[in-house]
């Protein structure tokens, strides 16, 4: 198969470049480098196979030849990016997949959108199922994002409808491990980075808040499973363990032997969601997945990575 990869330069989409280039198809990855980096596509330079463009996909996106797949996973998603880029979450979101899908009809492809637990905003359902439609505030700073993934799984449904394009949309949980930015701004890079400096580990609130932690390898299995089913309507993939940001941090502290605790600062958005984890009833049924990496066995194998890279 051929297929082009939005975003193919980022932590998620670079996994996936490196899943379907080794089961032998044909990758196109897009990029605009706002938050990916080359770094983790340059093991594949010179391979045949392998193609990067260097292209912002909020603008027209023309890709000679055919394509049987469009992956849509172009956008910064960590909270620092709601403060430091909002409009171009909004225009990624919006125009990059209204581009992507004019794309997958051009090319007759099926389409996969990367869709995210924060269509569910701070959830007043839990865990969330794929049928609860969510709790957002609109104009907070989280907004940006949150909004502009719920307008593309709109859009999506809509190509879907009207002109007949093959859709799928993953809602993607915390996912963590390598590649992710030293200086990405979410909690398992801060943390590890920290604990590797011998620093305090920074948490927000009071750090009762809950997160669903998934190692991204289990992530991109579950992508895989979804593409190639028959589903339509939205599929949560994500861990089921919850974990508070003070149990993370205990853990993160143990296994990177950092003496230097943890230190309290505020909540940097008031809506920052207070609890987060997954029903994936949907995903087991559907598609037999369910995560097979437990967190401590994933963040050693984070961890070893981010020692690597700070060297
Ligand atoms: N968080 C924290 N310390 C940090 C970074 C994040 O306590 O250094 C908290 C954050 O307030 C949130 C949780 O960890 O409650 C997960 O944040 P992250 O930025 O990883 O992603 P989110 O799930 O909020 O999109």
């Amino acid at each position: 198969m051929r297929i082009l990869i939005t975003g193919g330069a980022g932590f998620l989409g670079s996994h996936l470049t490196d899943r379907f280039l080794s089961e032998g198809h044909e990758v196109i990855v897009l990029d605009n480098l706002i938050t990916g980096s080359l770094e983790n596509i340059a093991h594949h330079f010179g391979n045949e196979r392998f193609q990067f463009i260097k292209h912002d996909v909020t603008n027209y996106i023309h890709v000679p030849g055919p394509l049987d797949v469009v992956m849509h996973f172009a956008s910064p998603a960590s909270p620092i990016d709601f403060d430091r880029i909002p409009i171009q979450i909004l225009k990624v979101n919006s125009l990059g997949t209204h581009n992507a899908l004019g794309l997958a009809l051009n090319k007759r492809a099926r389409f996969f959108l990367a869709s995210t637990s924060e269509v569910y905003g701070d959830p007043l359902v839990h865990p969330q199922p794929e049928s609860y439609w969510g709790n957002v505030n609109p104009i907070g700073i989280r907004g940006v994002y949150d909004e502009s993934k719920r307008f593309a799984e709109s859009i999506t449904m809509a190509y879907h409808r009207v002109h007949g394009v093959e859709t799928r949309i993953v809602r993607i949980f915390n996912t963590y491990g390598p590649r992710m930015r030293l200086n990405d701004g979410r909690v398992i890079p801060n943390f590890v980075s920290q604990a590797l400096r011998g620093e305090p580990l920074t948490i927000y609130g009071d750090g009762t808040q809950t997160r669903s932690f998934t190692f991204v390898r289990d992530e991109i299995e579950g992508f895989h499973r979804l593409l190639f089913s028959d589903e339509v309507f939205p599929v949560n993939i994500g861990n089921t363990r919850e974990t508070t940001m003070l149990e993370l941090a205990e853990i993160i502290n143990r296994l990177t032997g950092n003496k230097a605790g943890i230190t309290f600062l505020p909540l940097p958005h008031k809506d920052d969601p207070k609890k987060r984890r997954p029903d994936i009833a949907k995903a087991r049924t559907l598609l037999g997945w369910e995560p097979a990496i437990d967190l401590e066995t994933g963040l050693e194998e984070t961890i070893a990575w981010f020692r690597e890279q700070m060297r």
